[in-house]
């Protein structure tokens, strides 16, 4: 840990947002950035359902957070616990306290197994597994692989969570990679979805659909995993509408996990009061918080409008970084964010589904005109191939 106990910019995780804005800081000029991150390694997260359904290696989402931490930024090798945001202060884990001219809250969302009953066990089981958990991502991997008949449920909570299209995505890889060894006809496929269409984005949704007649899968829209009897493989679900319950006794079970921000940052005074999801309050086109003007907030952790993910946070770091350096000069801040986020949908082994789309669910695309929605090669390669070296050469330096 730097002997140093106070940074003109302190941040508070070094995942994707952390990362990418303190090197764009440095590029902009500011001297003094600290990093607050407790991990050894850093994970490209969008890999993870790549390598749920065979088309990619664990290896290639993980890197170690030395490496990608710039040289000329500080890593505190700890954890954030608490902020004391009237007297810029950061208490870590260790019981140490940093102080800071500027804060940038960006530690991610945490994962609430407990809020269903029997998901932590399901977890635990031989049967149950989840993408969005690296150290279960070669299990669900072997799962969908190993399978050539039963069934197999994937799931979806509700409330904010990351790339909430990322959810689907092992699904369609798996379903091809069954349809390819001539054994989908002998495996019953259900996606259980909380939200009344299959995504939300017309074009987008349509596309989707195709892909679920063609695999033959069973769509619960306005249902929920409500528990799971990990014992005997049996997963409830719940009608959002009219609370009907249905069991499904599965072969795998695929389970996205509830999220909210950190139990830490909800103890905070940066959430707005009375937000049980806990996310800092911050202008969701500013990016500045709303009751403290030296704290600022990007990426999963922030109480912004649009749906979070990756493409979404490409923006917002511009975003911040420009108005932070303007807001220490006492400039008008000069970017706004505009809701943008980005889901590619791996439809099958080779193809993609671009959905780009803004806070409403409204298609907003990066080329004007051009279809990126419809499923295309070209969009997996851009995906599965050229994302990657985008994220760790470009975006990780503040370049892209
Ligand atoms: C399965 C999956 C698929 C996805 N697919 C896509 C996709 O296709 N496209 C896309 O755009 N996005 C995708 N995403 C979403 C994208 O990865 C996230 O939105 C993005 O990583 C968010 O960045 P972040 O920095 O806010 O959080 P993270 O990248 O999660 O980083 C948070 C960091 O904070 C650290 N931290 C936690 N607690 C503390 C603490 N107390 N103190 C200090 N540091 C702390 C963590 O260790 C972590 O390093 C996917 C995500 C998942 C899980």
């Amino acid at each position: 840990m730097s002997p140093r106990t106070h940074h003109e910019v302190l941040i508070i995780g070094g995942g994707n947002a952390g990362i990418s804005l303190a090197a764009r800081l440095r590029r902009y000029g500011v001297g003094d950035v600290a990093v607050i991150e407790p991990k050894d390694h850093h994970l490209y997260q969008p890999l993870f359902s790549h390598v749920a359904g065979g088309r990619a290696k664990a290896s290639q989402a993980v890197r170690s957070q030395a490496s990608v931490t710039p040289t000329d930024v500080t890593w505190i090798h700890d954890g954030a616990l608490s902020v004391d945001a009237e007297a810029n202060t950061v208490t870590l884990r260790s019981g140490a306290t940093v102080g800071y001219g500027h804060l940038v809250v960006c530690p991610g969302l945490q994962f609430d197994w407990d809020a269903v009953p029997g998901l932590t066990e399901a977890m635990q089981s031989p049967a149950g597994a989840s993408h969005y958990e690296f150290s279960l991502v070669p299990k669900i991997s072997a799962l969908l692989r190993d399978l050539t008949s039963g069934t197999v449920v994937f799931t979806m909570p509700s409330g904010p969570i990351k790339c909430s299209g990322a959810t689907q995505k092992p699904m369609y890889l798996a379903c091809d990679y069954w349809q390819r060894r001539g054994v989908l006809g002998d495996i019953r496929v259900v996606m259980v979805q909380p939200y009344p269409t299959v995504f939300g984005v017309s074009g987008v949704d349509e596309q989707l659909e195709e892909k679920i007649a063609e695999y033959g899968i069973e769509l619960r829209l306005n249902s929920e995993l409500s528990s799971v009897d990990a014992a005997g493989q049996v997963a409830v679900i719940t009608d959002t509408d009219d609370g009907a319950t249905e069991e499904i006794r599965y072969d795998v079970l695929n389970a996205v996990p509830p999220q909210s921000a950190p139990d830490w940052l909800k103890a905070t005074d940066l959430p707005a009061p009375g937000d049980a999801g806990g996310f800092v309050e911050v202008d969701p086109e500013t990016l500045r918080h709303v009751r403290y003007s030296n704290v600022w907030s990007l990426g999963d952790a922030a109480a912004t409008t649009n749906s979070k993910s990756g493409g979404a946070l490409r923006k917002q770091t511009m975003v911040l970084a420009k108005n932070l350096v303007a807001a220490r000069r006492n400039k008008p801040l000069p970017e706004k964010y505009n809701g943008y986020s980005v889901c590619p949908f791996t439809v099958s082994r080779s193809t993609v589904v671009f959905a780009e789309f803004d806070d409403q669910y409204r298609p907003m695309p990066t080329i004007p005109n051009v279809p990126t929605w419809k499923e295309s090669r070209l969009s997996w390669i851009i995906d599965a191939d050229i994302f990657p070296q985008v994220y760790w050469n470009g975006i990780l330096k503040g370049r892209d």
